[in-house]
């Protein structure tokens, strides 16, 4: 399509021909046997997306802040200590849900562009019992990616329930649910996983449904409270029809085509695809000399990349120019320092030929603001990596 954007910011993002038709199609009704095989077919591919046999899946119509506030308000009963790890903005989006609920929290912050040290984390683990930790595996503010693995390890020796944020991972960055242990790893649908937004995507580990089923005191909140759900989303499951709130149809039948198209790439590939693309647009952002917000490569996002404007360049002029090139970019999200970077996502249906097109669209931009730079350089960066992958 002439003149089409190209939307490249951390969520909504870029999304398949394919999806966006399925959400185009006559809207079946939610106990048709068709649309029932839809819904339970989803619930089963999201397993293997997440690689969790044995997860308990939920779809619910809401958006990744639902998907927080469900694994918060399902676990977590008042006076419960909860340990915050946090690398940015959506890290204490957790301690205000979680606050929200009653729950005395513990924050521990890492500087902009870093993340917490296992010593830290163990540390506050080995003081006092905490009920379940939280952790954000790419914050989206920072473009910052935490091993979960090591954490979920340390929540388990400790006798911790741990939750994953992977609002900006899941389908795009690696998780191997079961193998590592994580209690919950939630996303939404508008993000890595490629449909548009109105999907909370949650994977509840067997301990704690366990957990929840021991509560002593009733969920907080009606419409996330897994009572009213997860009745509805065995029922799908084994292909029976049922009723709590009426499921975004549309929006399932798109999933289901999505999760479809991830499974057919296979998991394990596109996680590599994320990887050699995001590798090689840091190359390209570097040729510029852009600086970007996380401190090593090995913390540096698969699935969006956060980059310091460079000195004289004010975030609208450089957003208009692109958009004027038809690249749509995010600008920054951490409060305090919010006007100085930019974010850039590159996840889900991201070619190579979209991020020559964002490369290109940049040098332009930078060098109409009177930036010196080589005109071909960040391209070429780009090609060089790719070629020799
Ligand atoms: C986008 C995002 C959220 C919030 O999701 P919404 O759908 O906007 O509510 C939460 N956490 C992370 C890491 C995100 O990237």
């Amino acid at each position: 399509m002439k003149g089409r954007k190209l939307l490249m910011i951390p969520g909504p993002i870029e999304f398949e021909p394919e999806v966006l038709q399925a959400m185009s199609i006559a809207t079946d009704s939610h106990v048709s046997p068709n649309f029932i095989e839809v819904f339970g077919n989803s619930l089963e591919l999201m397993r293997k997306v997440w690689k969790s046999p044995k997860g308990q899946p939920f779809i619910i119509s809401g958006t990744g802040t639902l998907a927080m506030d469900m694994a918060v308000s399902n676990l977590i009963e008042k006076g419960d200590a909860v340990l915050v790890i946090s690398s940015g903005y959506f890290g204490k989006r957790f301690k205000d849900i979680l606050e929200c609920y009653g729950a005395h929290t513990t924050i521990l912050e890492a500087p902009v562009g870093e993340v917490v040290s296992l010593d830290e984390i163990e540390k506050e683990l080995k003081s006092k019992q905490y009920k379940a930790l939280t952790i954000t595996h790419v914050d989206t503010s920072t473009g910052v990616l935490i091993d979960p693995k090591p954490i979920s390890e340390l929540a388990k020796k400790y006798n911790t329930l741990s939750i994953l944020d992977g609002v900006c991972s899941v389908a795009g960055e690696k998780i191997n649910q079961d193998d590592w242990g994580i209690d919950i790893v939630l996303t939404a649908s508008q993000k890595a996983i490629g449909v548009p937004p109105g999907l909370a995507l949650l994977m509840v580990s067997e301990k704690a449904i366990q957990v929840w089923k021991n509560r002593k005191t009733p969920v907080g909140n009606y419409y996330a409270d897994w009572k009213n759900w997860l009745p509805i989303m065995k029922a799908y499951e084994e292909r029976r029809p049922s009723y709590f709130g009426t499921p975004p149809v549309n929006l399932i039948v798109a999933l289901e085509v999505s999760l479809k198209i991830i499974c057919e790439e296979g998991i394990d590939k596109r996680i590599k695809r994320h990887q050699n693309l995001a590798e090689a647009f840091r190359l390209g952002i570097d040729a510029l000399h852009l600086k970007r917000l996380p401190v090593t490569n090995e913390l540096a996002a698969h699935t969006l990349s956060a980059i310091y404007y460079p000195e004289g360049v004010d975030g609208a002029s450089l957003s208009a120019k692109m958009n004027a090139s038809n690249v749509i970019i995010a600008g920054g999200l951490l409060s305090d320092i919010k006007s100085t970077y930019f974010r850039i996502g590159h996840m889900g249906a991201i070619s190579a030929s979209d991020i020559l097109s964002v490369l290109g669209a940049l040098e332009r931009a930078l060098i109409e603001l009177g930036i010196p730079i080589e005109s071909g350089k960040s391209l070429q960066a780009f090609q060089n990596k790719l070629i020799q992958m």
